[in-house]
């Protein structure tokens, strides 16, 4: 696969990434498309971190009073290079973390959509004026800029979650610090070149703005670790947010964590199957089961279950799987040898709890030389360890239900709180799933499969997924500060609740 790595030194050129920055370093990064070396690059070493805190409070003490419109046309700018580099970035997302082209770009305009919304906020970062119970005195709350945020992030959104986090952090007042996962420094890389094209034409910013750290979880831990960085926005598996929530508690700093999902799909009985199996097939096997919204589990009553897991496993049979770069294919490989171990093992285990498997066998005929699977339908007794754990591979584990309720009961019966839907044309299905007693994920889609988010929504979820939410609604409140101010302008010192303290 020469070929592709010549490409993709042509796509690292034409995002400015020079060959000393690219050669010579400490960390190896190869693409999971062919397991081909693409670069070894630089890691920040962890001695240097505490200048990185410095340069950014000095970073943030000039942009908290810079007015919040006038941060918002820098994030205009960044979307406008997001514009002008959405090919080049989106191939490096498909070299780098091995996803079809299609998904590679739609990464990139999910940045480009955030920028769009974060400039529209920057002018509606309001509070509120509330009524003072004393006579002549006006209260209000105010949000100010909260100081360096921390973003670490993982490899399978390797620059759309930078961009939830970056957009909305800068129009806040927030300087950014960024640890991207250590299978996907080169898009960081890139990120911070789109970022300073933007940066050169804004003009008069502070310097270290962001930041950009390469390097692994000892970097991150470090991150975390600092009283200089009072918010953590924190991607990627559970085991890491258990690590990183007491860290940050510990010296009372603000988490977004968005962590592991285990995302189910009820179909009743009146579900349109032909939507149906489309959702499922894009939701289960898009970028190779490797999105955190990705569809695990299929809760589907049994008077249709037959039915379902056949028209799945007739479409499951013409899926084209292969490099994601060229043009048709729809699997692509998963990141690394460990993630098909893992796949292998989670299937055996599976087995072991009376599963009835179908696919899962790794592809070697036709593939360039990295790890693709065929992804798996598993028909499961009930809901066992392994269901309730999530495997970050296509893998669908698909469970019977005889009443609503139980099927409720199932989809919530896991660690898990991130995405959900349910496949009805019941108006009281519907509904039920989106009350308090109905689904109990951040996301509940009716009609609509579990993935695929749109950017003005607040995305995150519950239970070990973390409870933090980025990106659209007022998510952008976790970057700032509240503050409630109470003015006096009349000529008295009145007391609140009618205190009386006369001296
Ligand atoms: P990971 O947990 O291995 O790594 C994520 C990031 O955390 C990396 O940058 C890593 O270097 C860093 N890290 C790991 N341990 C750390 C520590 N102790 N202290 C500080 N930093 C540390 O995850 P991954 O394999 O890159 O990504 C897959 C996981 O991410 C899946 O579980 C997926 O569901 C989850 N994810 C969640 C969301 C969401 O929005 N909820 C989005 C994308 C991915």
């Amino acid at each position: 696969m020469k070929d592709i790595v010549m490409t993709a030194q042509t796509t690292l050129a034409n995002l400015d990434l020079t060959s000393s920055e690219l050669t010579g370093g400490t960390l190896a990064v190869h693409s999971p498309i062919d397991g081909s070396l693409l670069a070894e690059v630089h890691e920040t070493p962890v001695s240097e971190m505490d200048a990185v805190f410095a340069r950014s409070k000095a970073a943030f003490k000039a942009w908290r009073v810079v007015p919040a419109p006038r941060r918002g046309e820098l994030i205009r700018l960044l979307g406008e290079e997001l514009r002008a580099a959405k090919d080049d970035l989106g191939a490096l997302v498909s070299w780098e973390a091995g996803k079809i082209t299609s998904e590679g770009l739609g990464e990139v305009q999910e940045m480009i959509d955030i920028c769009d919304f974060a400039v529209g906020l920057s002018r509606q970062l309001y509070g509120l004026t509330i009524a003072s119970e004393r006579p002549g005195h006006r209260m209000m709350e105010t949000w100010h800029p909260a100081g360096p945020v921390g973003v670490i992030s993982a490899f399978n959104f390797p620059v759309a979650v930078w961009s939830w986090n970056a957009a909305i952090a800068l129009v806040c007042g927030d300087p950014v610090i960024w640890k991207p996962s250590e299978k996907s420094p080169l898009t960081a890389m890139a990120c911070q070149k789109i970022f300073e094209r933007a940066l050169a034409r804004f003009g008069d910013a502070p310097n270290n703005l962001l930041q950009t750290l390469i390097g692994g979880a000892a970097l991150g831990g470090a991150l975390v670790a600092s009283e200089d960085v009072p918010v953590i926005s924190a991607t990627g598996s559970t085991r890491m947010g258990r690590a990183v929530a007491p860290i940050v508690a510990q010296r009372f700093g603000k988490c977004i964590l968005e962590l592991g999902g285990n995302n189910a799909m009820i179909v009743g009985p009146s579900a349109d199957l032909e939507m149906a199996v489309r959702a499922i097939v894009f939701s289960a096997v898009g970028t190779a089961g490797q999105r955190c919204t990705t569809l695990r589990r299929l809760i589907v009553h049994n008077s249709i279950r037959s039915e379902l897991v056949s028209r799945l496993k007739k479409a499951y049979a013409g899926l084209p799987i292969g490099n994601p770069l060229t043009e048709g294919t729809l699997i692509g490989p998963l990141v690394d040898e460990a993630s098909g171990t893992a796949m292998t093992a989670a299937l055996e285990a599976a087995k072991a709890e009376g599963g009835t498997v179908s696919g899962g066998d790794r592809v070697t005929e036709g593939v360039p030389a990295g790890v693709y699977m065929q992804p798996a339908i598993v028909e499961m007794p009930g809901q066992t360890a392994t269901v309730k754990t999530e495997t970050f591979a296509p893998i669908l584990y698909v469970m019977g239900y005889d009443t609503f309720d139980d099927a409720l009961e199932l989809q919530n019966d896991v660690p898990q709180g991130l995405s959900s839907c349910v496949f009805t044309l019941n108006m009281r299905e519907a509904e039920q799933f989106l009350t308090a007693a109905g689904s109990d994920c951040g996301i509940a889609n009716v009609n609509i499969g579990p993935s695929g988010a749109e950017i003005g929504g607040a995305f995150g979820g519950e239970k070990e997924t973390g409870g933090g939410r980025e990106s659209g609604s007022d998510a952008w409140k976790a970057y700032m500060r509240r503050q409630t101010n109470t003015v006096n302008y009349s000529a008295e010192l009145p007391l609140a609740q009618g205190v009386k303290f006369d001296i």
